[in-house]
């Protein structure tokens, strides 16, 4: 085992966290930060062009690929956990929609203690890092001049407009910005592209600062634990190239791999519920119970229409003139369907007027998904992803032996209340789907298929079908409680030199997608350490 180097911060996980933390550290040239990342480079064109999000989703080399146990609520199957692992980590896999989350989610957090995390003190930290490319954007909820370019999509396709017609209809409004403080209604999402490619946090943070001396990025190489000294981290130990190696911390080390990465090499190093780590056969070094407990993800489930109509995008023989163009049109000009994200438009909404604000989301693909797990379908098509948004069923990342991966059992809809709420919400997307405005598309239902109507079958449906929509948090949940990881400053509670920063500190599910509180998470992280090193 060699020793390589020494720094004031060693950051684990370049990630959407990870990626800006190391960028806001390394910003005062008189701190060194290592950056270390399981991951390559991010050089592939996968990444770079918006559609090979459709091949990064099954893709090895960039993804961890996990899987969970067999899910007790879903018939017992098992599901997917894609997982970044490249520079940028999960923003560079994912489907690049920027949404926040509510207000009440933040307040919800200040209220249960989590003191700054209201809505107004992070309102601050998502502008910090955003470059809103959106002409006359509202600069009270956005930023211009960050990092990270949040641009509209150039070309959305036709359908969604028509399926954000078709929900007027039913009275669900439209909403021109996702990111005010209470979002609510029907739109086309905002992405993180600039000119027309995937902005990942690696390609926003890191490649503008390669030049920095003070900054080590380390690739390929996988953090297997801590090291400890009485009760403080002083460092990791990793393999790389088949060599193990440990890297020194003078000041900090922080976890930013995720909430499976994160929680993983916490039990790993011995940090968690002790009888689960002497019971795999570790060594405690402090008994925190709530290590990768407090798991929770947007339990999500599908509608699935084939078109007549050839305007959503689809692989056809009469679409084959078309998709010449449409290559033409990126290789010229970064723009047409391989400039889209494919989860174009989508919408909040309360699925009964009891609700307090919305508690679905949906996500909508302007082509014909498979249900057959294969990449692409024959044929055109409509596709809805409706998910619950604060779901109230509760998973956890445990271990079972040292070596190997980490158990994710999601938990998926073993609270029935979720079960209820997806249920509503994917009669409200059939609905849609039948207004008038969609009609001209001459849409026929593939699953779950216009037989499937009572409540029977469609929960029957939901168990056989549900998966989720790639955002699990919550697994070193700060707080103050006995199940708090760490608190509010995201310091490891019990452990000194050690903070978490990435989605896993979120004591609830944000209502959205998570990439952008992930980089929000990271800017206030950033304040607080340097605000914390001063102190010190
Ligand atoms: C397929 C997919 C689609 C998604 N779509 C969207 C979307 O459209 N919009 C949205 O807002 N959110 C989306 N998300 C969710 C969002 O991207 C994540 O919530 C967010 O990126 C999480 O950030 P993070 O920093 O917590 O973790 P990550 O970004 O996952 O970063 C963790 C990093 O740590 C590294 N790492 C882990 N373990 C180790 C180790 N032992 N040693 C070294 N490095 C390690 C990983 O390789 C990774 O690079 C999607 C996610 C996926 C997977």
């Amino acid at each position: 085992m060699s020793a390589e180097g020494h720094f004031d911060y060693v950051i684990v996980g370049a990630g959407s966290s990870g990626a800006v933390l190391a960028n806001r550290l390394s910003a005062d040239p008189r701190l060194t930060v290592c950056l270390i990342e399981a991951g390559p480079a991010d050089r592939s064109p996968f990444v770079t062009v918006p559609l090979g999000v459709m091949k990064l989703s099954k893709d090895a080399r960039h993804n961890w690929l996990f899987k969970t146990a067999p899910q007790t609520a879903l018939d017992g199957r098992e599901i997917s956990v894609p997982r970044g692992k490249v520079l940028g980590g999960s923003s560079a896999i994912n489907g690049m929609i920027y949404i926040r989350g509510h207000r009440a989610d933040y307040d919800a957090w200040a209220q249960a203690g989590c003191t700054g995390w209201g809505y107004d003190d992070i309102l601050p930290h998502f502008r910090r890092s955003e470059d809103n490319r959106r002409a006359g954007i509202d600069s009270h909820h956005h930023g211009t001049g960050g990092e990270l370019a949040v641009s509209d999509l150039r070309d959305a396709n036709a359908v969604d407009r028509d399926f954000i017609d078709a929900a007027g209809q039913l009275q669900l409004r439209a909403c021109p910005d996702f990111n005010v403080a209470e979002p609510e209604g029907m739109g086309i999402y905002q992405v993180t592209q600039k000119d027309g490619k995937r902005h990942s946090t690696g390609r926003a943070f890191l490649a503008p600062i390669r030049a920095r001396k003070n900054l080590h990025v380390m690739t390929g190489a996988e953090v297997l634990c801590l090291t400890l000294d009485e009760g403080r981290a002083t460092g990791v130990t990793l393999r790389r190239d088949g060599q193990t190696q440990t890297v020194r911390a003078r000041g900090e080390v922080i976890l930013s791999a995720g909430a499976i990465g994160s929680p993983d090499i916490l039990l790993r190093s011995g940090i968690g519920p002790g009888g689960q780590i002497t019971g795999f056969g570790g060594v405690l070094a402090h008994d925190l119970p709530g290590v990768g407990q407090n798991l929770q993800d947007h339990v999500d489930c599908m509608v699935i229409c084939q078109s007549r109509s050839r305007t959503p995008y689809g692989i056809s023989l009469p679409a084959l003139p078309r998709l010449a163009l449409e290559g033409a049109k990126w290789v010229f000009a970064n723009r047409g369907m391989l400039s889209s994200n494919m989860v174009e438009a989508g919408g909040f909404v309360r699925t009964s007027a009891a609700e307090t604000r919305p508690d679905i989301q949906f996500h909508i693909i302007p082509g014909r998904k498979s249900h057959r797990g294969r990449l692409v379908e024959y044929g055109h098509g409509v596709s809805v992803h409706t998910c619950v948004l604060r779901p109230e069923s509760r998973g956890s990342v445990t271990r079972q032996s040292l070596s190997g991966e980490p158990q994710i059992d999601l938990g998926l809809l073993t609270d029935d209340r979720d079960m209820l709420r997806l249920l509503k919400g994917v009669r409200l997307a059939r609905q849609i789907l039948r207004q008038g405005p969609m009609a001209r598309h001459g849409l026929t239902e593939i699953i779950p298929g216009d037989a499937l109507d009572s409540d029977e079958d469609l929960r029957a449906y939901i168990r056989a079908n549900a998966r989720t929509v790639y955002h699990p948090v919550g697994t070193c949940a700060m707080g103050s409680g006995p199940m708090a990881v760490t608190d509010p400053r995201l310091r490891v509670h019990g452990v000194r030199g050690l903070r978490v920063v990435d989605a896993s500190i979120m004591p609830t599910i944000v209502s959205g997608n998570t990439n952008a509180p992930a980089i929000m998470i990271a800017e206030k992280a950033a304040e607080m350490i340097l605000q914390d090193r001063k102190t010190a």
